[in-house]
């Protein structure tokens, strides 16, 4: 027997196969039932999601030879003939490959001979995108009067790029991708069916990997079942994939928790030796903080995996605050790996900041401080709170080019009686500057970065900054472009300053005629600037004078422009 691989041996071959798209199997089931059938399907979505298998479904359905059907029976010449690729009335295109016009002709030609063997002829174009603009035109005129006997089927994972005029002529459904869930139950459908061992935790693997898309799926579980010789074990997913176990990740948080530095940085040195890609393991370290979150706040819904155990210790053991900082710090990590020198050092940095932040009262409680206890009254005041990503961000980028002192400082403190950690915003506090006096404003490098359009862009362009004491702008705005200022565009400055500055800012614009530079004036002054010095240049230049010479011509005055900015970013 020859070895078929899973995606093409388990190719959805009816609508009941179909997995994840429910919304557009029951909208094509009733078209089929009622036979009211449109002319042109459009079916989008990303790689991997089943649009050409969905087509050949529906060309079954057309062509069954029991009648039309959402139900084709499988059986029959013309169902055996699309599943082996054979039947002549299913004509399938990759846009991709034959895009020219001359194809299309070629193609649309025989659209007006009736369907040889089948009811209907079924056009199936993939990547219909890539068609040339000629092609879509030629496409066109087909779509607007077709014969009674032609189904168009167009795939694509890009219909932005389609014209309107093809879009308005298709009924358009929307694949959706894949969820792990999906995927996992779909494979273990397949594996049950094939007789094959795995663990769940391989398909969680494996599904995460896929990115939505079941054929990716498919693809990574024949490699998977060929590296683990015919079974499909964690260790072969996370070797072919490079990742690493959930027990390792698992034993990676467990030193955090327990505050073991040196430890920490041994597993990663480890896992370096081992060729973990660090990425990968970053992702894991998220995916498993969020289940230890999970446990911790919704223990009902939590998976039951083999690590279990391990996870609900780690939710004892670590404040809910710990987990969303380390959740965040994580997340930071991710973002900035691709700026770390290696990602080894990234990583290292990324656990190295989680040991920086943790929580001050632990360390002080094993400490066992002999210290007097505060008095009872500050103990009692209210501690609120606050672990929005915003402050834990704020205060992430403050901490960013020292992390070690402000914690050291914080264990100094006298033990508090009880030795439940206060919410660690409050711990982060310190490490905030405590300097927020407005620092003098520099307008032109502002205003780009507030984001203002239209009349209100033009607006800011000629004001004049005079003052800004942290809580009002003063501008001054030359009495010639007074049209310019409207209660609207004074508002919506006023909106996107109190966004920059993340406060309410009040926004004051003062008539005057001090002349002092705007924005537009510099930016003027720039270009006439730029424009005389080219001038200068060009009276300058030999060769181009010497050619004016020859051909007696003269440089029309004005015709000499600077270049935009855009252009000369070219
Ligand atoms: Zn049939």
């Amino acid at each position: 027997m020859t070895h078929q691989v899973l995606a093409r041996k388990w190719r959805p071959r009816t609508f009941a196969d179909v997995s994840g798209q429910k919304h557009v199997v029951r909208a094509l089931s009733n078209a089929l039932i009622q036979e009211r059938l449109h002319h042109a399907y459009l079916l989008t979505g990303t790689r991997g999601v089943g649009k050409t298998s969905l087509a050949r479904i529906l060309a079954k359905c057309l062509n069954c030879e029991k009648g039309l059907t959402h139900e084709p029976c499988l059986v029959c010449s013309t169902c055996q003939a699309i599943e082996k690729n054979e039947f002549i009335d299913l004509i399938e295109i990759d846009a991709a490959s034959r895009s020219r016009v001359e194809d299309t002709r070629d193609l649309l030609d025989n659209v007006q001979y009736m369907p040889t063997i089948g009811r209907y002829k079924v056009y199936l174009i993939d990547e219909v995108h890539m068609l040339s603009n000629h092609s879509f035109n030629a496409l066109l005129k087909t779509l607007e009067e077709p014969p009674a006997h032609v189904v168009f089927i167009l795939a694509t994972t890009d219909p932005d790029r389609l014209p309107v005029t093809v879009l308005s002529r298709c009924l358009q459904f929307q694949l959706k991708a894949m969820t792990s869930e999906q995927i996992i139950q779909r494979l273990t459908t397949i594996l049950q069916s094939e007789n094959l061992a795995f663990t769940n935790a391989a398909l969680a693997t494996i599904a995460d990997a896929a990115q939505g898309s079941m054929r990716d799926a498919l693809s990574l579980l024949d490699q998977v079942i060929a590296l683990g010789s015919g079974e499909v074990t964690e260790q072969a997913s996370l070797d072919l994939l490079g990742g690493m176990s959930t027990q390792a990740v698992l034993a990676l948080l467990q030193a955090l928790a327990n505050n073991e530095g040196k430890h920490t940085l041994e597993i990663i040195q480890r896992w370096l030796s081992e060729g973990f890609d660090f990425e990968l393991a970053l992702d894991a370290v998220i995916n498993n903080l969020h289940q230890i979150s999970v446990l911790q706040l919704i223990p009902d819904i939590a998976e039951l995996d083999s690590c279990h155990s391990l996870r609900q210790s780690l939710a004892e053991q670590l404040t809910k605050e710990q987990v969303q900082l380390y959740y965040q710090i994580a997340l930071y990590g991710k973002r900035d790996l691709p700026y770390a020198p290696t990602p080894r050092l990234g990583f290292e940095m990324t656990v190295l900041r989680m040991l920086a932040f943790f929580p001050a009262e632990k360390i002080e409680g094993n400490f066992k401080s002999a210290t007097t206890p505060k008095p009872v009254a500050e103990n009692l005041k209210p501690v609120i709170p606050d672990t929005t990503p915003a402050l834990i961000a704020e205060n992430l980028k403050s901490a960013a080019p020292d992390t070690t002192p402000a914690p050291i400082a914080t264990n100094l403190k006298p033990a508090a009686p009880d030795t439940t950690p206060a919410p660690i915003a409050a711990n982060l506090k310190p490490i905030v500057p405590a300097d927020t006096s407005p620092t003098p404003l520099d307008w032109v490098t502002l205003l780009p970065q507030l984001g203002l359009q239209g009349a209100t862009k033009v607006l800011a362009q000629y004001c004049h900054l005079k003052e800004y004491d942290g809580s009002t702008v003063t501008f001054e705005l030359d009495p010639k472009q007074g049209p310019l200022l409207t209660s609207i565009s004074q508002e919506k400055l006023t909106t996107a300053m109190s966004r920059y500055f993340e406060k309410t800012v009040c926004v004051r614009i003062e008539i005057g005629q001090s002349g002092l530079p705007c924005p537009a004036n510099l930016a003027h002054q720039q270009n006439l600037a730029t424009l005389n010095q080219a001038e200068l240049s060009l009276s300058n230049d030999q060769s181009l004078q010497s050619l004016l010479k020859q051909l007696n011509a003269d440089i029309e005055p004005g015709s000499i422009l600077p270049k935009s900015r855009e252009e000369k970013s070219q």
